[in-house]
């Protein structure tokens, strides 16, 4: 016999059992994008090596370690995609949506890649659902981007514990400043810091904020904090966020180092965080990053986005919501070949009106095809034999408590809908 085939270390197949999950987040995502008049863009898996190099930066550990990179049969290097801000901006530079002016809102969802080393709960593929705002520098865009991200996570799907971190990282005038006073202040302490962060401190000092070894964290939290060193333009920037979010009632923790993985960012820079996760916390992420369509060739376009993992997304919704997306099931039990007929009928009817219907087609003894209808854990079961089909009354059966009740033929789907409405309430 041959070997079977297995999946590619690192990714995984979502199997029917655990889909309706992740279709509950992506529809709650979808009706949250849409309240708020975002598109959806689709963009290619596969993108230039250079664009990820140009925008997410050469030297940062998803460059460096974690992208699948490789070369093309005409000697090409391509790159699956990490994350998606740098393809929509890609997209929305290569087609010129800017010559349409104004504000464009854009959203995805989909599979990002980095061949990280293998632990729990990290994929190499993993899912993003994300949203762009892309030619608008005001601090109203961040705040009503938060307020969408806030109403989906916390007010559609009951996120546990949330907390909305904020912080603002300045500009490409006044963040040098404080680079190099964290890069001096580091001088003095960086012996004592995790190999890591003394190679960051020579290479890329704000990264050593982002360190999450244990024993470095006393350290890091004595060194100088950006909000000191933001120019007046970038204060009053970071001011009018954190006023539109008290005038929206959303709540958020001032966090200063907080500085995020990527280059790109400037200014408003989050995370949202969730207790339902356990160590590995952020559920969602971003910021606003106004130099990144100049930097891959196109016109000046500030920029706002984020995007959540949606792996973890789902972990917390399934904690909290056991009951989401049992999408309730009518099955129809027929008792003799003479009601296979009336059966398959009513149950083309039911689909008709959208319901979710199993039909079995092998002759059963009415014991055990109730029997399939509990394993498949089936709401209702309507039961048709030669008594009901003479009648025109059909048995419909509460799964859950047993109760039975006969009811008229073409009431039937009627009947259900308002059961349904009743339970699910
Ligand atoms: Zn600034
Ligand atoms: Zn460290």
């Amino acid at each position: 016999m041959p070997e079977i085939v297995r999946s590619v270390k690192g990714t995984r197949d979502l199997l029917p059992e655990e889909i309706r999950l992740w279709q509950k987040v992506e529809e709650e995502a979808r009706a949250a994008f849409r309240a708020y008049n975002f598109m959806e863009i689709r963009t290619p898996v596969l993108e230039h090596t250079s664009l990820f190099a140009r925008s997410v930066g050469a030297d940062t550990d998803i460059v460096s370690k974690e992208m699948f990179t490789f070369e093309d049969r005409d000697g090409e290097s391509l790159t699956l995609r990490p994350e998606a801000t740098a393809s929509v901006v890609r997209a929305y530079i290569e087609h010129r949506l800017f010559n349409e002016g104004g504000i464009h809102k854009l959203f995805y969802l989909g599979p990002m890649f980095r061949r990280e080393r293998p632990q729990k709960g990290r994929y190499r593929q993993f899912y993003q659902i994300g949203a762009e705002v892309l030619g608008s520098d005001e601090p109203e865009t961040d705040v009503d981007a938060l307020e969408m991200l806030h109403a989906l996570l916390v007010m559609r799907l009951r996120l546990r514990d949330s907390r909305l971190l904020v912080n603002s990282v300045g500009c490409p005038r006044c963040r040098p400043s404080y680079v190099s006073a964290l890069r001096h202040a580091l001088e003095n302490v960086k012996d004592r810091l995790c190999a890591d962060c003394q190679r960051r401190s020579q290479t890329n000092p704000l990264r050593v904020l982002d360190c999450k070894v244990e024993a470095d964290q006393p350290i890091i939290a004595t060194l100088p904090t950006i909000l000191d060193y933001l120019c007046v333009e970038c204060r009053e920037h970071f001011d009018a966020v954190k006023r539109g979010l008290d005038e929206r009632a959303i709540e958020y923790q001032v966090t200063p180092r907080l500085v995020r993985g990527l280059d790109y960012y400037v200014r408003t820079t989050f995370e949202i965080t969730s207790g339902a996760l356990g160590a590995q916390n952020a559920v969602a992420g971003g910021g606003r990053y106004d130099g990144l369509a100049e930097l891959l060739g196109g016109p000046q376009a500030p920029g706002f986005g984020f995007a959540i993992g949606e792996d973890r997304l789902v972990l917390a919704y399934g904690a909290v919501e056991d009951r989401a997306g049992a999408e309730d099931l009518i099955y129809i039990a027929w008792l003799e070949e003479s009601s296979l007929r009336p059966a398959a009928e009513l149950a083309r009817e039911l689909r008709q009106e959208n319901l979710r219907v199993e039909l079995l087609f092998h002759p059963m003894k009415f014991k055990k095809s109730l029997a399939a209808a509990s394993k498949m854990t089936a709401t209702f079961s309507v039961i048709i034999g030669p008594n009901e089909a003479s009648t025109g009354r059909f048995a419909v059966k509460n799964m859950s408590t047993g109760e039975q009740e006969p009811v008229e033929r073409a009431r039937i789907a009627d009947y259900l809908r308002a059961k349904l409405k009743e339970l699910n309430h």
